[in-house]
């Protein structure tokens, strides 16, 4: 779609926090424009700011397995993070650039208009749901702004815990039947502040 490559652009040319200056590549996102799902992560790290793609990393191919078990490929979704350039040395992202850039995720999504935003770590989770704890709604759907946001823990900090990753995998598991329960909710509209109505 014409718009989502024309936010793709403004990213990449983007300074309007201090991380653009230690990129190499920004990583606005992939996927369909008529993605059903859109996979929210955190923030490129070192293969993702070096190809320009998200999840591309270890992170990613966990995502991919996840993706495949149930049935899913990822070129059948949109992927991308809360902030779009990579942290130095990985470091968590600030609020301030988090404020910076979340406006491109709003717009993203305001035309891919998903049926479910899935988030993936805490940094996305906050943007839509500010006062949730991630170890209390991970895996329990929320309306929120007119879309259904589904917090998940992020892949990475799945990869070394196999407790966690098993919550991961049976978090992700629950998509097929949170997706079809979330069809015929309304298009999207950015979070304008926590309406947050469990739904099921
Ligand atoms: Fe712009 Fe976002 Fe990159 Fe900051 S992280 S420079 S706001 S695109």
């Amino acid at each position: 779609m014409e718009e989502l490559e024309q936010i793709a652009a403004e990213i990449r040319a983007c300074t309007a926090c201090i991380l653009h200056r230690g990129r190499t590549l920004a990583v606005p996102g992939e996927g369909p424009a008529d993605a059903t799902i859109v996979f929210v992560g955190e923030a490129p790290g070192f293969h993702e700011d070096q190809q320009g793609r998200p999840f591309v990393g270890q992170a990613g191919q966990f995502l991919e397995e996840l993706l495949a078990s149930i049935g899913l490929r990822r070129d059948q979704v949109y992927i991308t993070n809360i902030v779009k350039c990579r942290p130095p040395g990985n470091r968590d992202p600030l609020p301030d650039e988090i404020a910076a850039c979340s406006p491109y995720l709003d717009r993203q999504l305001a035309l891919i208009r998903p049926k479910l935003v899935v988030t993936l770590g805490r940094f996305s989770m906050a943007h839509f749901l500010p006062r949730a704890r991630i170890s209390e709604v991970h895996g329990q759907p929320q309306r929120v702004g007119g879309i259904i946001c589904y917090p998940m823990y992020h892949p990475a900090a799945a990869l070394h815990q196999p407790a966690l990753r098993r919550t991961v995998e049976e978090d992700f598991r629950r998509i097929p039947e949170v997706l079809a329960k979330a069809e015929g909710v309304a298009e999207y509209q950015p979070p304008p502040q926590p309406e947050q109505l469990r739904l099921f």
